[in-house]
């Protein structure tokens, strides 16, 4: 049984707009509707919405009851930063799903078959992401700018979410973060292999599974809807 926990919680500052970025419009529906559309569609069994606090009104009744989103089994209060909310996000999991997926709601273009294949991955490895190779080179650059290393690039890739685990893997991640005084966490599987030196599998992703961060990611997002 599977729990997908769906972000929302950010403030979206970098989208310099009054909306919340959640509730700007793309192709007339909010953006936190494509992602929620296609995991109400997939075979998870509840979705655990993590909004703002003052949003949650507004997302319970202009998003999933408006759009009949019944999966959304409970929409919660996020945190201070991203890993505030996704540890929210797990405690309000119901206890009986032993595979967990972490979805960014800023990504609207998640595919059924990224769910299917990231579902399959945990079960087997506990721990995934979809992911895609990157198209140019990257460069590790020192403080002046300086470019110190160019690594390989068949060996890079770009991540992306949902990231799907083994309930008692990312349980323990977050675990032994919270007595860890230096947090430098951006991403959730970067959390298991520092902790619990966790392999994690990287499955297909998609180019077009962008994050909509700044206002020209909404002029991109409503192209590749067409
Ligand atoms: O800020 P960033 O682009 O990394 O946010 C990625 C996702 O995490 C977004 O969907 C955002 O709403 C969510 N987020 C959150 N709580 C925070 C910060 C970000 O749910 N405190």
């Amino acid at each position: 049984m599977v729990s997908a926990i769906v972000l929302a919680a950010g403030s979206g500052s970098r989208m310099k707009s009054d909306k919340a970025k959640q509730f700007i419009d793309i192709n007339g529906k909010p953006l936190i509707y494509y992602a929620l559309k296609v995991f109400e569609a997939s075979i998870v069994d509840e979705i655990i919405l993590v909004t703002r606090q003052q949003d949650i009104n507004y997302m319970r009744d202009e998003v999933v009851k408006k759009y009949s989103f019944n999966k959304v089994r409970k929409i919660i209060a996020g945190g201070k930063e991203r890993f505030d909310s996704v540890e929210n996000g797990i405690k309000a999991c119901d206890r009986r799903n032993n595979i967990i997926m972490i979805h960014d709601g800023a990504r609207p273009f998640v595919t059924n078959a990224m769910i299917l294949s990231s579902i399959s991955a945990a079960r087997r490895y506990k721990a995934c992401t979809v992911g895609m190779p990157v198209k140019d080179t990257i460069k590790v650059v020192d403080e002046e700018g300086f470019g110190v290393e160019t690594p390989d690039r068949s060996t890079l890739r770009i991540i992306q979410t949902p990231q799907t685990f083994d309930r008692n893997v990312i349980e323990e991640a977050y675990r032994r973060m919270r007595a860890d005084s230096r947090r430098v966490i951006t991403d959730d599987t970067m959390l298991v292999e520092r902790y619990l030196d966790q392999k994690v599998k990287i499955v297909e992703g998609s180019y077009n599974n962008i994050k909509v961060t700044t206002p020209e990611d909404i002029k991109l997002a409503e192209a590749i809807l067409g």
